[in-house]
């Protein structure tokens, strides 16, 4: 089925009236608009304090989200939320930090590679500690492909080879090598939350396996449904991967304050 706009909340109502009710989100492009240096983006007031009013009326708000976890947290200020962050690997329940199955022995890891790699700070190279993983930001470098190959060329050399090695847009992250991504997140935070009915919005091709696992609980008879948030950047499988689409932040923002009233919240 083709996703179509969402104008209305009442085909939401088998959901809705699902209790406990999650409402799963993720952050960039979501509940932030996209800037262009990712350190400046902001949650939107408006979202902050929607999302903040939904969980005092009893909604399982929980953010899934790529960021970490400290920055999640910062960006969203909201401690009574469920945090799902570093695509998986860190969460926050009930105020408490914890980590996916298999992560703890990376967290002593990442020292070892940082240890090992403080040449590169030399060669421009950004070294970001991501929780128990580490990225490697050649963007600043002078030349990038030589950043690039001296990173590349340190890997194998050090502790670095138990991770995960992958390259983004001028960065190389290391991951731990254990299966977590917005899918296992999902699935994770909806069985902690124990919610009956699942409201899943998110903007990117990461968020796909978010909405591959609302699907799933959707087959083990938990109410679901996928938000598409729609911009200029949207790809062609996420629109394959939900039922409904809004346009934009100001499109989630429509979409919480029907929530909202629909869960007995006043009308904001
Ligand atoms: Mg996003």
């Amino acid at each position: 089925m083709a996703a179509v706009p969402l104008t209305d909340i009442e085909p939401l109502q088998n959901v809705l009236s699902a209790r406990p009710l999650g409402l799963f989100s993720d952050i960039d492009g979501t509940l932030s608009p996209i800037v262009e240096r990712p350190e400046e983006a902001t949650v939107t007031p408006r979202c902050r304090n929607l999302l903040k009013r939904l969980t005092g009326e009893g909604v399982r708000v929980a953010l899934i989200t790529g960021r970490t976890l400290e920055v999640a947290r910062s960006m969203v200020k909201i401690d009574e939320a469920a945090y799902a962050a570093n695509h998986g690997l860190e969460y926050w329940f009930k105020g408490r930090v914890e980590w996916a199955e298999g992560v703890d022995e990376y967290r002593a890891l990442v020292e070892q590679v940082l240890a090992e790699t403080t040449q590169l700070e030399v060669a421009d190279v950004q070294v970001e500690r991501k929780g128990p993983g580490v990225a490697f930001h050649y963007r600043r470098a002078p030349d990038a492909e030589a950043a690039r190959a001296a990173i590349l060329h340190a890997m194998p050399l050090s502790t670095a080879r138990r991770f995960n090695v992958s390259e983004g847009r001028k960065v190389i992250e290391l991951r731990p090598d254990v299966q977590a991504n917005k899918g296992t997140a999902t699935r994770l935070v909806a069985d902690r939350l124990g919610v009956r009915g699942i409201i899943s919005v998110g903007d990117d091709r990461t968020d796909v396996d978010m909405f591959e696992a609302v699907s799933d609980l959707r087959s083990r008879g938990i109410e679901g449904c996928r938000v598409a948030v729609l911009s200029a950047e949207t790809v062609p499988e996420l629109l394959s991967a939900v039922d409904y689409t809004v346009e934009g932040v100001e499109g989630v923002e429509w979409l919480l304050g029907e929530v909202l009233k629909a869960v007995g919240g006043k009308s904001p």
